[in-house]
């Protein structure tokens, strides 16, 4: 960001600030902002007439990560666990996730609406001047919730082209009952590869109550559907040679 801006949100919120910030692309501002609002205002959530003093404190120090693709920020409790009412933890969560939430989908430029493009978060406008990308990084990019965090090896979507629309479509299937029980984050694919001739793929779910054992079900379905169909796919795909599609 520029530093004139940089100066001016150091001054607004002085206690929240971090030169971490600096690094947030123009485009991603108002996400910032709208975070910060919300930390700042904390201390208005579920404030106890009987606890709380007057005033707004300081409930967490902050730090932000940006890559080209996301922004994340990560916080530390300045107030012991008791100081904490539950909506005010909520809230606190809500902001940071929002942040990343909306980082992850617009321009990192310009700030309108974008979606991946290879390396970056690009609005229409500002995709035309990037290099194009594979379309096994563009799905990856795009189902990415899907992922676990890795340091080394991400998921390698390159499958056989004979395999690749299924495994596409599958993914984003996926992707949508994660997002429809607002499960993201508790929802992981680990492994995505081929065992000799068959598609395997490996989900692994973390901290997944009861509740969703039916999103948990609809997704072990697709799976196995998918690896179902791979099998079907690959059997044609060997037998006739020439692929229709
Ligand atoms: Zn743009």
């Amino acid at each position: 960001m520029k530093k004139e801006l940089a100066d001016k949100l150091r001054l607004e919120y002085e206690h929240l600030w971090h030169d971490s910030m600096l690094a947030v692309p123009d485009g991603w501002i108002d996400p910032l902002v709208a975070m910060l609002d919300k930390l700042y205002a904390l201390s208005e959530v579920d404030r106890s007439m009987s606890f709380d003093s007057e005033g707004l404190a300081t409930w967490v120090k902050i730090r932000i990560e940006v890559s080209s693709t996301h922004s994340a920020a990560y916080v530390t409790p300045l107030e012991p666990a008791g100081e904490w009412r539950p909506g005010r933890a909520l809230a606190c969560i809500d902001a940071l996730s929002e942040f990343a939430r909306q980082c992850s989908k617009t321009c990192s430029i310009c700030g309108l609406p974008g979606a991946p493009d290879g390396n970056s978060m690009r609005c229409a406008e500002h995709a035309a001047v990037e290099p194009q990308v594979s379309r096994s990084q563009r799905l990856y990019q795009e189902v990415r919730d899907l992922f676990p965090e890795v340091d080394g090896k991400a998921i390698d979507l390159n499958v056989p082209d004979h395999l690749f629309d299924l495994v596409a479509s599958t993914l984003r299937s996926i992707l949508k009952v994660v997002e429809r029980y607002d499960i993201v984050g508790k929802v992981f694919i680990t492994k995505i590869e081929m065992d000799g001739e068959a598609l395997f793929v490996r989900v692994r779910y973390v901290d997944l109550t009861y509740v969703f054992l039916g999103a948990q079900m609809e997704i072990n379905e697709m799976i196995s559907d998918l690896e179902m169909l791979s099998d079907e796919a690959t059997r044609k795909h060997n037998l006739g040679g020439s692929d229709a599609s």
